[in-house]
């Protein structure tokens, strides 16, 4: 075996690894660690920061493992909320019958075995830019419990997240949020991968339809995931045909739409409007 792929195996640094069981133990010891610039991170389910250490593409001093955390793998509905710990794998949040639209979408996130090991908070907080499991909260207007040495605080997943859907550094994501309304509106989901049943999507998309009105939300086409009040206004004028509003959807499109390995900026624009076709035809058509 060539030296450089059996290097490839193994992560070419040293790194302090601590186990934390409180929200609070966890967000000190981020701080203490980056006093002493150790690049800290937050250790999920892992897969992506074993994969990127191994290829040189990521470096830290220190990890700190959040799984002990109760807050973190809690499962619940109270007073009309349904409240997910980020530990909770993509596989648990596939099977779970309370937020169907978060159990199909993980259900297209990776393979079986590595949804065993990809928590949902990992995705979410992810480098990686698809991040499809944000999709359900985004267009679910969902709330989540983030955590830093100050306070612990529930806010909206738009304003916790910056532009680029990272928390700000030390953050720790403890929950999310969804409001009970939503587990029950009618919903559409849909991956769409160049080849294949595992993989990267040209497209997802999630739909819900609340109080009459229809919100998305899309993975993929753009560089990041793309959730838009704007958006949902055009798509929501009942003045227009069904096509009139697709199209004043793709021409006010808030980001690019990108070129990239899973298709051209063309294609991706293509399955847009054939996806949201069949979102008016399943959500709109009574
Ligand atoms: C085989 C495979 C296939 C994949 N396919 C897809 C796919 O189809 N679609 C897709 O969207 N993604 C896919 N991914 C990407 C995967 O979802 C992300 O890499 C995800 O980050 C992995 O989750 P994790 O729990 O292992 O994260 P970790 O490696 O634990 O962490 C990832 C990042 O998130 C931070 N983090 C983790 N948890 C928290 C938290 N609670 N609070 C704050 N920060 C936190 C970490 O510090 C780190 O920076 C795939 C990954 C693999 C390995």
């Amino acid at each position: 075996m060539a030296e450089q792929e059996r290097r490839s195996f193994m992560i070419p640094f040293n790194f302090d690894y601590r186990r934390v069981h409180t929200i609070e133990e966890a967000v000190g010891l981020f701080r203490q660690f980056q006093l002493y610039s150790k690049k800290p991170l937050y250790f999920g389910g892992g897969t992506e920061i074993i994969t990127l250490a191994r290829l040189n593409q990521l470096y830290t001093e220190a990890v700190i493992d959040i799984n002990g955390i109760p807050e973190c793998n809690s499962f619940m509905i109270r007073d009309g909320k349904f409240y997910l710990g980020s530990c909770i794998s993509l596989t648990q949040a596939v099977y779970q019958d309370s937020f169907l639209l978060l159990s199909q979408t993980a259900n297209e996130i990776a393979d079986h075995t590595a949804r065993n090991k990809i928590s949902l908070g990992g995705n979410i907080c992810s480098n990686i830019r698809f991040k499809e499991a944000i999709l359900p909260f985004l267009v679910t207007n969902s709330n989540v419990i983030i955590a830093n040495e100050r306070e612990i605080k529930q806010t909206s997943i738009k304003d916790a997240f910056d532009e680029e859907y990272q928390l700000p550094l030390g953050t720790l994501l403890v929950q999310l949020v969804v409001d009970e309304a939503y587990l029950h509106a009618p919903f559409y989901a849909k991956k769409i991968r160049t080849i294949g049943t595992v993989g990267y999507p040209v497209l997802t998309i999630n739909a819900v339809k609340i109080n009459g009105r229809l919100k998305i939300a899309v993975s993929g086409i753009s560089l990041l995931p793309i959730q838009s009040e704007a958006i949902d206004d055009r798509l929501n004028n009942r003045q227009l045909s069904y096509t009139d509003r697709i199209k004043e959807v793709i021409e006010g499109w808030p980001k690019p739409i990108i070129d990239d390995i899973q298709g051209s900026a063309d294609y991706k624009k293509f399955l847009l409007e054939k996806t949201l076709l069949e979102i008016f035809q399943k959500l709109e058509v009574d």
